[in-house]
This record gives C-alpha cells, sequence and structure tokens, in this order.
C-alpha cells in the first residue's frame, strides 16, 4: 500500500522550473532516502508532498488525500503527515513538554493529562526523558532535533519527512539524532528522509531516489549507492564520501 506517490509532478518559481515531472512512491512501512545535490528541488518536492508549496501539474496522493485538490483540508492532511526541517522551530518560551502538548490539545483536542502522558512517551523514545520542563535555549542542538521530532511524533503521523535534520549540526550532535531516526525506522515508521549522510541512507534506507535538476535521475535499493547506474550518480556519491 503506497502511503506517498508523486506522478509527474512540475513545479516552477515564477519562470523557473524546479520540479520536472516528478515521479516516485513510498510503500506503508518504507524508508526512503531522497538524495541530490544542493538545488535539485528535494526541499520543494517534500514541501508538495505536505502542501506548504502548491504544485503546478501532477499529482501527489498522501495516505489517501490528493494534495493537489484545492479542497482538500489541509488539517487533515497535515494530521498524517510529519515533517522536521534543519532548524528546530521549538518556541523558545515554552518548555519542552509544552512544545509537545500544544498540538495533540489544540489540533487533535485531546485533554491536558492525555497529552502530558502522550509527551513522557515521546520524550522517552527521544531519549529525553529528564527534559520534559527544560526550555530549548537550555537544549543542545541534538537534543532540540531530538525534541523537535519528538512533538511531531506526538502527533501521531502516518509518514514522517526529514528535511536535512542533521546538517546544522556538528558530528558529535549527528549521531545521537541519527539513532532516534533509526530506531523510528526500525519500529515501522514510513519516512521520506532527504540527507547527505550516505552511509546512514546505505544502513537504514529500503529506497534510495537521487535528484539532480529537478528530475529523478536514479533510483532503486541500497545498493546503487555502492554501483551507480549514471555518472551523475557517481558523481554524486564520490563528493559525498
Ligand atoms: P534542494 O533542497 O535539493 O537543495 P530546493 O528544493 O531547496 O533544492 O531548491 C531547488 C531550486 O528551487 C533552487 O534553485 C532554489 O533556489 C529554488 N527555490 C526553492 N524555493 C524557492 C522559492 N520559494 N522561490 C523561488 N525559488 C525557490
Ligand atoms: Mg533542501
Amino acid at each position: 500500500m503506497s502511503i506517498v506517490v508523486l506522478d509527474n509532478v512540475k513545479k516552477s518559481f515564477g519562470a523557473v522550473t524546479v520540479l520536472h515531472g516528478v515521479s516516485f512512491s513510498v510503500e506503508k512501512g518504507q524508508v526512503m532516502a531522497l538524495i541530490g545535490a544542493s538545488g535539485s528541488g528535494k526541499s520543494t518536492a517534500l514541501r508538495c508532498i505536505d502542501r506548504l508549496e502548491q504544485i503546478d501539474s501532477g499529482r501527489i496522493e498522501v495516505c489517501g488525500h490528493q494534495v493537489a485538490d484545492p479542497a482538500l483540508e489541509l488539517r487533515k492532511l497535515r494530521l498524517d503527515v510529519g515533517i522536521v526541517f534543519q532548524s528546530y522551530n521549538l518556541f523558545p518560551h515554552l518548555t519542552v513538554e509544552q512544545n509537545i502538548t500544544l498540538g495533540p490539545v489544540s489540533v487533535k483536542r485531546m485533554p491536558k493529562s492525555e497529552a502530558r502522558q502522550v509527551a513522557s512517551d515521546v520524550l522517552a523514545k527521544v531519549g529525553l526523558a529528564d527534559k520534559a520542563s527544560a526550555y530549548p535555549e537550555q537544549l543542545s542542538g541534538g537534543q532540540q532535533q531530538r525534541a523537535a521530532i519528538a512533538r511531531s511524533l506526538a502527533m501521531q503521523p502516518k509518514v514522517m519527512l526529514f528535511d536535512e535534520v542533521t546538517s546544522a549540526l556538528d558530528p558529535k550532535l549527528t549521531g545521537e539524532v541519527l539513532r532516534v531516526i533509526e530506531q523510528l525506522a526500525n519500529s515501522g515508521m514510513t519516512m521520506i528522509m532527504v540527507t547527505h549522510e550516505m552511509n546512514f541512507a546505505r544502513r537504514i534506507a529500503d529506497k534510495i531516489v537521487f535528484m539532480h535538476e529537478g528530475k529523478v535521475h536514479e533510483q532503486g535499493g541500497p545498493e546503487i549507492l555502492s554501483a551507480p547506474a549514471t555518472p551523475e550518480l557517481r558523481d554524486f556519491v564520490s563528493n559525498e564520501l
């Protein structure tokens, strides 16, 4: 069962075409790594999936929602999709727990006591059980990113999108965030992750999609990283390692 389908998706910003007919799909429980050089359209593709951008043509289906349909209720789509960016976007004036309970209480109308229990569960999952009452500025970058992942998990999404979530972190803190993502992958979460961590992608991804100049240039299992079919992927992989 496909959780995310992009079918011939085109997207331009003004005169600049960024997605030239992108197609890929992710099945339930699959981990997809979306890779490619800076500017190849990875973030735009992810943003279209959550309709942070509207596409010009083609089709996107996410958990049964027709994403490009102007009549789609965005709230319903966004209940099913969790998205985590490079910048953590935690509210600085709220504690970690308050950051996490905000969505369940305000969007899902969950009672506060239940939301606190959910916060405690997701914080344990990301290894921050002892940070519920801390403020974001009291946490390291890696801890803030894990709190941002916990906040997303608290909404119980059906698919998680990660856009270079470790790019702002130094290598020591990168590992702790990647471990959380790996655990999530092992727990069966469907996910699309944009990443430059090739070894990580090779280890945990079921499927690699390589974008080049706004197109899917090559896709397949993790073995394509070791045996690229195209010179573009070969160059990309050799630059990243
Ligand atoms: P990637 O994530 O692979 O680095 P992006 O999707 O961020 O690529 O960007 C692809 C291209 O689209 C880039 O040339 C970028 O400058 C352009 N772009 C992205 N967002 C916008 C926007 N909101 N307005 C205009 N151009 C944009
Ligand atoms: Mg990007």
